[in-house]
């Protein structure tokens, strides 16, 4: 994942023209139609694949980490964005080497990329006693706060918008994952986040500021507090990492009434 530190902004035709895309790919399967339910989003095993990723000196990297009990665990779910616009078939080819158990491509493809029960490195103080974190990154490069044009450096990573089909399918695997952890590992999910409120530097510093900014987080992470009783952070909830900014709550924000301690 990025680090999302200096950032540019991209003149309006820009937007426009990358709006434009985005509404065509959500044209195809949108699920917001009056009525209409939305589609189950097609999941892709990626974790053989994914298995093989060598680090920078050679070794395999993924295989190092233990796989661990999720019944002995305070099991989480973080919520990340790739800080990277793609398109679907780019993502098909790349996504075996996100550092997250499961992505979300931006027309809606669920990736198994790694077991739940495997340790990543993907949300700092999460992923470590007493905690066990399942890291979602949905794969866009979305703004801190929707509509206010802070992109991670959208003149080489590209940008985008949140749409229907990757909403619908984030919702999707988040209340799959609650039910895999629960009915194949014996454990529960009992809260989420996104990634801003643990994301530190080796200096100590915040640095995950936009991850996974507030379209993910309002319309996925407080979805689950609203819908599916998850805990979320209270206002001043962090560890490492900065609070959840006011800005970044929406409508189901009133209806997240169980906190993480
Ligand atoms: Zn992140």
């Amino acid at each position: 994942m990025p680090d999302f530190g200096a950032q540019t902004r991209p003149t309006v035709e820009e937007v426009e023209a990358c709006d434009e895309d985005r509404c065509k790919a959500d044209d195809l399967e949108d699920p917001a139609k009056p009525g209409a339910p939305p589609p189950a989003y097609p999941r892709i095993n990626l974790e053989a694949k994914a298995a093989t990723v060598k680090d920078d000196s050679g070794k395999v990297k993924r295989t190092r980490y233990p796989a661990v009990d999720l019944s002995r665990r305070i099991v989480l779910i973080g919520l990340h964005q790739a800080g990277v616009e793609r398109g679907e078939g780019r993502w098909l080819q790349t996504a075996h080497r996100v550092t997250c158990h499961r992505a979300i491509g931006p027309s809606g493809n669920r990736y198994r990329v790694h077991p739940l029960d495997r340790r990543l490195t993907c949300t700092n103080r999460l992923d470590r006693d007493p905690y066990h974190c399942v890291g979602i990154e949905v794969l866009a490069n979305l703004e801190g706060v929707e509509g206010d044009g802070n992109w991670y450096k959208p003149a080489s990573f590209g940008y985008g918008r949140f749409g229907a089909a990757q909403q619908a399918a984030l919702r999707q695997e988040i209340a799959a994952i609650c039910e895999e952890v629960a009915g194949e590992h014996g454990g529960v999910v009992v809260g989420i986040a996104p990634h801003r409120v643990v994301g530190v530097g080796k200096n100590g510093k915040p640095n995950r500021q936009i991850c996974c900014g507030s379209a993910i987080w309002s319309r996925g992470g407080e979805w689950a507090g609203a819908e599916l009783g998850l805990r979320v952070p209270g206002p001043e909830w962090s560890k490492g990492g900065l609070p959840i900014p006011r800005e970044w709550h929406g409508e189901y924000w009133p209806r997240c009434d169980r906190r993480l301690a």
